[in-house]
């Protein structure tokens, strides 16, 4: 097995763990559940719904036919699950098929630990089980290339791999699986499906996976075709997210790296988690509203990425900054130093043109007016004395931001997929 990174896992290893498998596996008699192959399969091809309409079906049909012959490899390589499956299913089916992996036991281990982030339950119970059963694991091994016996056509035989300097033949015994996390990461191979899509939006599982998108082009690279890339652009999932934890690079909804992540020396700050946009207004790069901060719909996520103006970035919409005072600090209960936030990611001022001048981020390619901030400020104040946002219809905005210091916060929207 290949590995880029300096540990295995990947997107997995940060993911929740939650592992939507079901057709009439052992844990699904035990506890009663009727399920089946046919049933997986008609949930995944229904034309009414955006999630399953695009499918390729000859893939649900495998997927279908395959998965509870997978839940039960899972659990013979030692796989636990924390017992009967969630409520509720997602996306295009509402049957109950979702089961939590039990968490991995060695914090130091886990890369996000403390919330939730079961993915390494997953993970490393299948990595412990394959080293057992003689898995050689290489770190820090980068694929470049597969190699197939005629560019285009013949059996597959290998990969090359670059590590340390040197590039290595690894020869097939009886095939190549390559997954290297999707393309979320690769910004001209994501703006094939989302031309909106450019450099400002990070990933969920960045700074630990990079979606490099190489498995998909190594592929092509020897004839291969990609389709079934609805999931991009159908608006149905989780493709495109709205930050959750702001003023840090990576503020993903159900992903927070706490100071004891491993990776914490990569991921800088651990973001301060909004519980009430009520408390916070949110401007493009030109210091605008854009939509209600109340909302996290595909709506909201258009108008962020919308064209804020300036002539030098027709597509994306640029940084999203949350704004608010030292009173949302106080009903928040945040602490708004690091490490809870960046200060690349994060600014404070006395006054709202002094916070405009010390936003210093990367994508914020040109300063935010200072005087069109102090005018959103107070035409949002104005809605909270009428209790009306004649702009963007927020509900009943409640709270003017009039107590400095005044702050920003970067809360660009995320990528999961
Ligand atoms: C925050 C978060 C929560 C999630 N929660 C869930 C959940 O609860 N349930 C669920 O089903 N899914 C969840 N997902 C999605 C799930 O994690 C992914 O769909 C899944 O891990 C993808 O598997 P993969 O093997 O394709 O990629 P990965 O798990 O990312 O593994 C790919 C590996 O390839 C490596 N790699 C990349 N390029 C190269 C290269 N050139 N050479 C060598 N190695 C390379 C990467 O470093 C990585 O380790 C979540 C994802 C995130 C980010």
């Amino acid at each position: 097995m290949i590995e880029e990174n300096f540990d295995i896992g990947g997107r997995g290893i940060m993911s929740g763990g939650s592992i939507q498998l079901g057709g009439g596996h052992s844990l699904q008699k035990k506890y009663g559940t009727v399920d089946s192959a046919d049933m997986i399969f008609a949930d995944w091809t229904r034309h009414d719904h955006p999630a399953s309409r695009y499918s390729d079906r000859d893939i649900v049909r495998k997927f279908a036919d395959e998965n509870a012959a997978t839940f039960e490899f899972l659990l013979a390589h030692g796989v636990q699950f924390t017992g009967r499956e969630q409520a509720g299913g997602g996306a295009s089916t509402n049957a109950g098929r979702t089961y939590q992996t039990v968490e991995w036991h060695i914090p130091s281990q886990v890369i996000a630990p403390n919330r939730g982030r079961n993915g390494a339950g997953l993970v490393r119970r299948l990595e412990e089980s394959a080293r057992k059963s003689g898995v050689e694991i290489l770190l820090k091994h980068s694929m470049t290339s597969i190699i197939r016996e005629n560019p285009k056509s013949g059996r597959v035989l290998g990969i090359t791999v670059r590590s340390n300097g040197n590039t290595i033949n690894v020869q097939a015994r009886k095939g190549v699986y390559v997954g290297t996390g999707g393309n979320s990461g690769n910004v001209n191979f994501r703006r094939t499906f989302d031309p909106r899509l450019t450099e400002e939006y990070q990933q969920a599982c960045a700074p630990y996976a990079r979606q490099s998108g190489d498995a998909e082009l190594m592929s092509m690279a020897i004839g291969a075709s990609l389709w079934a890339t609805a999931q991009q652009t159908s608006e149905s999932g989780a493709a495109i997210t709205k930050t959750v934890h702001i003023g840090c690079q990576w503020g993903y909804g159900s992903l927070v790296f706490e100071t004891d992540s491993p990776i914490f020396h990569l991921a800088r700050a651990t973001g301060l988690t909004v519980a009430n946009w009520q408390d916070v207004i949110m401007v493009n790069q030109v210091g605008k509203r854009f939509w209600s901060e109340t909302d996290g719909s595909y709506k909201f996520i258009a108008a962020a990425m919308a064209y804020n103006g300036d002539p030098d970035k027709l597509n994306g919409g640029g940084p999203i900054w949350a704004i608010f005072d030292s009173d949302a600090v106080a009903r928040e209960r945040w602490n708004p130093k690091p490490p809870n936030v960046d200060p690349l990611y994060f600014a404070s001022g006395a006054t709202l043109k002094e916070l405009a001048a010390n936003i210093n981020n990367p994508y914020q390619k040109r300063p935010m007016p200072g005087t069109v901030l102090q005018e959103t400020v107070e035409r949002y104040n104005s809605f909270v004395t009428s209790g009306t946002d004649t702009d963007f219809k927020k509900p009943k905005p409640m709270y003017k931001i009039e107590k400095p210091p005044f702050y920003a916060a970067w809360a660009t929207p995320i990528l999961h997929d």
